[in-house]
């Protein structure tokens, strides 16, 4: 019976949502990166933010979760630039909400995406809860940033073919953005660059976009290229739930396609993250820095909490976070830390399902990390071209 249960579990959680709602990192991807932006800030912020760590990590996919219940919701997740323009949209599409809807409308922005919008929203609604020093509303507003930041990052966020479904591919999202980073996230680096405040945050947030839209290619034809001589029941696992039998890319093509891609998705995982504390810092300052350590009771992080800052910081630093069993994605929620505190986050998020069925359990002894995590893809190379008519904007190239 347990075993059935289990299996059941796993498989929803490898299922993935249906095919045509995208959502971007699933549970795994979102709160790790929430909590290695927590890293990435400086120390003025850093004792607020951790000691609501497992808060903001949880409620990182609240935005996804409420999708179902509020029409207006799914639109904030993506932008389909190809709609308006395959060869460069970037030169086409004004960067301002407002420009944006008088040369669109804003019944066409809805439908195709509102996603850099949502983010600078999302940016300005914690300036405000900053403002107001309301911790609840810093939390929520916080980790609202971090999702939708985060989706910038995920290729098939920016186009209309958003899961493989116009070019027989159907389950290339699921594949890339929940299967591949919970098959892999033991080998990839997390450690990363510190946040620093945005002279034009949305210029940023496009910027990203940019970057995603490059990898497009790259995502479709490394699939195209794994699935060359493979069978369906090879490539692909079926099961069969509520009566209907589900589709999803089998683990053995899951581990071709990652050679194939070559830590293009650890690439955009890991560089989430400092976007996402840019983000928070950038509304900080803009608020005009208010005390955090006022809002903490008590004021001051403790012994113990310092001390798990010190090791979580030294793990993040030496990319040991999944070996040393710190990621809270990977963690069963502790239900005497959850007595929430702040009482937005009750109700708001489901608790994540346990390790087990997440992901792996990690191993004691170190895994061997993967080089390419830290580099951009040789493999995955830009094919869009930038606002300026050129292609030269390199992946790695975030000049925020
Ligand atoms: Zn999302």
């Amino acid at each position: 019976m347990k075993k059935t249960l289990l299996s059941l579990g796993l498989l929803a959680g490898l299922l993935g949502p249906a095919a045509p709602a995208a959502r971007a990192w699933g549970v795994v991807g979102h709160r790790v990166i929430t909590q290695v932006a927590v890293y990435e800030l400086p120390t003025a912020m850093q004792a607020f933010y951790f000691r609501h760590l497992p808060e903001l990590a949880r409620l990182s996919t609240a935005p996804d979760e409420r999708r179902g219940q509020d029409p207006q919701e799914g639109s904030r997740h993506f932008i389909r630039l190809d709609h308006y323009s395959e060869d460069n949209p970037f030169a086409k599409i004004p960067r301002t909400y407002d420009e944006a809807v008088e040369k669109f409308s804003a019944d066409t922005l809805q439908k195709y995406g509102t996603l850099p919008w949502a983010v600078l929203d999302a940016k300005q609604q914690l300036v405000a809860a900053f403002r107001a020093r309301d911790t609840v509303a810093i939390i929520l507003r916080s980790a609202e940033l971090s999702h939708y930041a985060a989706d910038a990052f995920v290729p098939l966020h920016t186009t209309v073919n958003y899961d493989g479904q116009l070019t027989g591919q159907t389950g290339l999202l699921a594949l890339w953005e929940n299967q591949l980073p919970e098959r892999f996230l033991k080998d990839y680096k997390l450690d990363g660059e510190e946040s620093k405040v945005l002279k034009d945050p949305l210029a940023a947030i496009w910027l990203v976009l940019q970057n995603s839209y490059g990898f497009l290619t790259s995502t479709y034809d490394l699939e195209a290229k794994t699935s060359k001589g493979l069978k369906a029941q090879t490539k692909y696992t079926f099961s069969h739930r509520f009566g209907r039998t589900q589709r999803r890319y089998s683990d053995a093509f899951a581990d071709a396609y990652e050679k194939e891609v070559g830590g293009m998705v650890a690439f955009r995982l890991k560089g989430a993250s400092p976007l996402v504390a840019s983000l928070w810092l950038t509304a900080w300052q803009e608020a005009g820095r208010p005390d955090l350590a006022q809002l903490l009771v008590p004021p001051k992080l403790s012994k113990e909490e310092k001390d798990h800052l010190t090791t979580q910081l030294k793990a993040w630093k030496a990319n040991t976070l999944y070996q040393d069993q710190l990621l809270l994605a990977l963690q069963k929620e502790k239900k005497s830390v959850d007595a929430d505190e702040i009482k937005a986050a009750e109700g708001e998020a489901a608790p994540p399902p346990p390790p087990e069925l997440v992901a792996p359990a990690a191993p004691k002894q170190k895994a061997p990390l993967t080089p390419a995590a830290t580099a951009p893809p040789a493999k995955a190379k830009a094919k869009t071209k930038g606002p300026e008519g050129t292609n030269k904007q390199k992946a790695t190239d975030f000049t925020w």
